[in-house]
């Protein structure tokens, strides 16, 4: 299991990336170069600088989390290159995981007392309503409807919906190309409700995981997956001989964390931490998605 490292009596003010090494070498299942086998670079690659001393006056989170000691985290775990577990390892990786790793450490957690829950899409704002989760990272789309019951830090990254499928399918450009076929997504997702109420004449399969939805691609049984490109590019490289990524993107997604409606001081120290930390961002995109082909910079917090 992946050990950040506790660098005793350092302030919040200079929580930074220690080292970050890029391992591009990584295993053929990565769309990132780290993803699923836990790098390879020997001397494990990703540590962050756990603060002490943390004060967030006014954050009900926070209490909670000091009261719990740990900090419970809601994430994917079959997404390659943004959310993934190991299971034979038991490491979590990818661009997300580390995000939430970075926010973590600045609330003083170090990676033994980070709790990771997984949360499907349908079940997101839920979670973070009942307090199952004291924030949620994972390709989170940012928008008005999620703004009524929950809030968000950031945005701190940016793709689009995409299409997935089988490598000998000719190029699309458009969502209406696949008008009378069948396209999966997740329950819950934006990609999946753009569909049904935009595109009448797609036929939809949904399940809670993507990866669902790509076991069906495999076998034949729908003729595509859509979501966000940035999740269908870590399938395509998993199946590079069998899957590709086609058309440009549909939406923009604005990914943010998931926080617990009114908890304006944890959202204003999140969307400082990005703010300042446009180094460490860029570490953790070049080590989980660096080679995976998407250009992106860096988006501006709300
Ligand atoms: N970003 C989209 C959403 O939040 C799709 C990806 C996902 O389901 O996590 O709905």
């Amino acid at each position: 299991m992946r050990r950040t490292r506790t660098l005793a009596g350092i302030g919040i003010a200079t929580v930074a990336l220690l080292a970050l090494t890029a391992c591009n070498s990584g295993s053929p299942s990565s769309p990132g170069g780290d993803t699923g086998d836990g790098g390879d670079a020997g001397e494990d690659s990703t540590w962050f600088e756990v603060a002490s001393d943390v004060s967030l006056e006014g954050s009900p989170t926070f209490d909670k989390m000091q009261e719990a000691d740990k900090v419970t985290i809601g994430v994917k775990e079959d997404q390659p290159g943004l959310g993934y577990l190991d299971v034979t390892t038991g490491e979590r990786t990818g661009f997300d995981v580390d995000i939430a790793r970075w926010i973590a450490a600045s609330l003083g957690f170090d990676e033994d007392k980070i709790e990771f829950k997984p949360i499907a899409s349908a079940n997101r704002e839920q979670a973070i309503i009942n307090g199952d989760v004291d924030y949620y990272v994972g390709t989170y789309s940012i928008n008005d409807k999620r703004k009524e019951l929950i809030d968000f830090a950031g945005p701190y990254f940016v793709t689009g919906q995409g299409l997935l499928v089988a490598a000998d399918t000719p190029e699309a450009e458009k969502l209406e190309d696949f008008n009378g076929k069948t396209v999966c997504s997740a329950t819950g997702s934006t990609p999946i409700q753009n569909i049904k109420a935009n595109f009448p004449e797609i036929k939809t399969q949904e399940y809670d995981l993507y990866s669902a939805c790509v076991e069906d691609l495999l076998s034949g049984k729908v003729d595509a997956v859509t979501t966000d490109q940035a999740i269908l590019i870590g399938y395509a490289a998993q199946y590079p001989d069998e899957l590709k990524v086609t058309g440009g993107l549909f939406t923009e997604e604005r990914y943010g964390v998931g926080l617990a409606k009114g908890d304006t001081a944890l959202q204003e120290h999140i969307n400082t931490l990005f703010t300042d930390g446009g180094d460490i961002w860029q570490a953790i995109f070049d080590k989980n998605l660096g080679s995976s082909g998407i250009e992106v910079e860096q988006p501006a917090v709300d």
